[in-house]
């Protein structure tokens, strides 16, 4: 694999709370020999495991990075023993802006692993998390939202992976989590380039999070986010001393996201009328909601309908929407 072209002068060896920044060259006619500087920290204390905090892989989601920027500000070396690295605002440039994706080259950080050291600002930052960054991993916890265009019950989430053990520790990471829900997502049909499936053929603990969205920052769900990264610092054995948050007392039924059947698309471009709300069950055969032509006042609403039964965990936001949108998904019991 070629090296990345993104520097920094933080040295993940060594003891102590760095923070600084990691430079990617991005040469344009405003800064020549200029560079997109990324947050990042790195707080260690001896041996022990090394956790990877990430958020603004989506840069309109913000409750992981508010989270993560406390924790930079807050956590010190003497908390904890073993390695926390902090990336903020993984796709910085999405970030700064708001936007889900990059305004330099389009690009959707989550869609483009593993990345290209050779290529375009995205592609390059995927690189770089992929080959630096999971390879000091033993855990890697990337907190997203809803975004701009989805609204979500808070869940945590991971995939199964290959090997049974790792999927049952990652199952019991999300549980301690202490988010409302724990998702264990399905991998049919998954988006190869996607940053799970980055890192699902090595053995490490891979979650996140979905909360909230709206492209807000929500009051619980950031309270979430902040009680559930420090939960992870606790339950991964990192925190020294007693624990700064309860850990959960009842854990949270295990919901899994079953394929495409837990997925609504828009069948039509207009505006969208839902039937169901978050958090309502609902079964296989279920309306789902109808699309309206409101330029077209005696033609039929067009209806969807749900093709498996569950859990509405997530939700569009806008009204307007075109055909192929994602207007809800589910979450089902873990079958046994
Ligand atoms: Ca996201």
């Amino acid at each position: 694999m070629q090296a990345s072209r993104i520097r920094t002068d933080i040295d993940f060896s060594a003891d102590g709370k760095q923070v600084s920044w990691a430079h990617l060259p991005h040469s344009v006619h405003e800064s020549a020999y200029g560079v997109i500087a990324m947050p990042i920290a790195c707080i260690k204390n001896g041996d022990g495991p090394t956790i990877l905090f990430m958020a603004g892989n989506h840069g309109d989601e913000y409750e992981g990075q508010v989270a993560l920027t406390k924790l930079i500000r807050r956590l010190e070396p003497g908390h904890i023993k073993g390695r926390v690295i902090v990336l903020p605002t993984a796709n910085f440039p999405a970030a700064m802006a708001g936007k889900r994706t990059s305004p330099i080259d389009q690009g959707n950080l989550n869609r483009m692993f593993p990345g290209d050291p050779n290529g375009t600002p995205t592609p390059a930052i995927a690189h770089w998390i992929e080959s630096v960054l999971f390879e000091l991993a033993d855990v890697i916890c990337d907190l997203h939202s809803g975004g701009s265009s989805l609204d979500y019950l808070p869940v945590c989430m991971t995939k199964r992976q290959v090997d049974p053990e790792m999927t049952r520790q990652a199952i019991a990471a999300v549980q301690a989590f202490g988010a409302h829900y724990a998702v264990l997502m399905d991998v049919v049909g998954e988006d190869r380039t996607s940053f799970s499936a980055g890192v699902r053929s090595r053995p490490r603990i891979v979650i996140g999070t979905e909360m909230a969205g709206k492209g807000t920052v929500g009051i619980e769900a950031l309270r979430i986010a902040e009680d559930g990264v420090q939960r992870m610092l606790q339950h991964f054995g990192l925190w020294q001393g007693a624990p700064l948050v309860a850990m959960p007392t009842t854990l949270p039924t295990v919901l899994e996201v079953k394929g495409l059947a837990h997925y609504v698309y828009a069948p039509d471009a207009g505006l969208f009328e839902p039937f169901v709300d978050l958090g309502d069950r609902v079964v296989a055969g279920q309306p789902a909601g109808q699309v309206h032509f409101v330029d077209d006042p005696m033609r039929p609403a067009t209806v969807s309908y749900f093709n498996g039964s569950g859990l509405v965990v997530c939700k569009r936001l806008p009204g307007r929407v075109v055909r192929g949108d994602c207007v809800f998904h589910l979450a089902d019991e873990l079958a046994a």
